[in-house]
């Protein structure tokens, strides 16, 4: 029996683990299928206050991590398959391991969608990104393409301008998904240029670890083209971890889970932290904070039924 579970192992929950290790709770961290979080999934980050000259993701969650395990916090491999928060203690499975526990913080995340092309995925962090706040900066001068049709898609391109010279916005349908409002801003944006409908087919250059262009297709006309640019800004959407949570926790209609009172979900219990109920913010600093507010919150409930 463990006093407390915590599903996720990016910013949000490798924070509410060093929170409930210092506070002697042992905790277990059940690390899921991004260990690290999106936070693992790119290069430089440079608006985590600390760190003058910036830090790089992945040597930032390395380093919350051995903070966590220096106090006591216990790391297991493997994504949750299912969850029974219907009797206390609350079961957790992962791989081949059922886990019981009095408290539960769920720290899953939100993965982004992405394209699901091979190229894609290699240069993901190496021109490819999927957060214009985290990554816009560096394309300062630059021809950079946004891809997807959504409120974010708008929102991005219309952010990423700030820095780059042009923003193509590349959709594969006509009509957008997009509010009025946001559509209309961007359309306004002499910067931005709109292309649909166009997918993209493949981004190059895998070998030299750099964005350089992309082949794109009409997919009405079915014709290719290649387009030259520095950075492919996937925005199409994420989708919050929670499947194994339906029926169980509070969610929205995308699957984020819905908390009240900080981190409360409707469970006594359990907490959640971080993008699986942030689709607003979603930033390293303030899934660090929501963690910690977690952890402070299973501290406050454990003590008030008396473990
Ligand atoms: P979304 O509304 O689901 O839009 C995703 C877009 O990506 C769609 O246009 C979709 O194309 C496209 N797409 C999905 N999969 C694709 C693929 N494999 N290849 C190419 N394109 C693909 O997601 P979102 O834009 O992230 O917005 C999510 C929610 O947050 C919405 O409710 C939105 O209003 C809200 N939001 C609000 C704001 C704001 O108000 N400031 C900002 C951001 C988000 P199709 O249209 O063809 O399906």
């Amino acid at each position: 029996m463990h006093k407390v579970i915590i599903i996720g192992s990016g910013c949000a929950g490798l924070t509410a683990a060093i929170y409930a290790a210092r506070a002697d709770l042992s905790p277990i961290v059940l690390d899921g299928y991004e260990p690290g979080g999106q936070l693992a999934l790119t290069t430089l980050v440079e608006n985590f206050p600390g760190f003058p000259d910036g830090i790089l993701g992945p040597e930032f969650v390395e380093n919350a991590r051995k903070q966590a395990q220096r106090f006591g916090t216990e790391f297991r491999s493997g994504a949750v398959t299912s969850a029974d928060l219907s009797s206390r203690p609350f079961k957790i499975t992962a791989g081949n391991e059922t886990y019981e526990t009095e408290t539960l913080i769920v720290a899953a995340g939100a993965s982004a969608r992405m394209l699901g092309i091979e190229s894609e995925r290699h240069l993901l962090g190496h021109g490819v990104s999927t957060c214009a706040t985290c990554d816009g900066f560096f394309f300062r001068g630059k021809d950079i393409i946004v891809v997807g049709g959504g409120d974010t898609a708008m929102e991005e391109a219309t952010f990423l301008t700030k820095f780059a010279k042009t923003v193509t916005l590349l959709h594969r349908r006509n009509e957008f998904r997009a509010t009025k409002i946001m559509l209309d801003r961007a359309r306004a944006n002499e910067k931005i240029r709109f292309m649909t409908p166009y997918v993209i087919e493949e981004v190059h250059d895998v070998d030299k670890k750099n964005v350089e262009k992309v082949r794109v297709l009409n997919v009405e006309t079915k014709e290719t083209q290649e387009l030259e640019t520095s950075g492919v800004f996937v925005a199409i959407g994420h989708d919050p971890n929670t499947k194994v949570f339906k029926g169980q926790l509070d969610m929205d209609n995308d699957g984020y889970l819905i908390t009240h009172d900080g981190p409360k979900t409707n469970v006594r219990g359990v907490f959640a932290a971080g993008d699986v109920q942030d689709h607003n913010y979603r930033q390293a600093i303030t899934a660090a904070g929501s963690g910690c507010m977690a952890a402070l919150e299973v501290e406050k409930y454990l003590e008030e039924h008396g473990r």
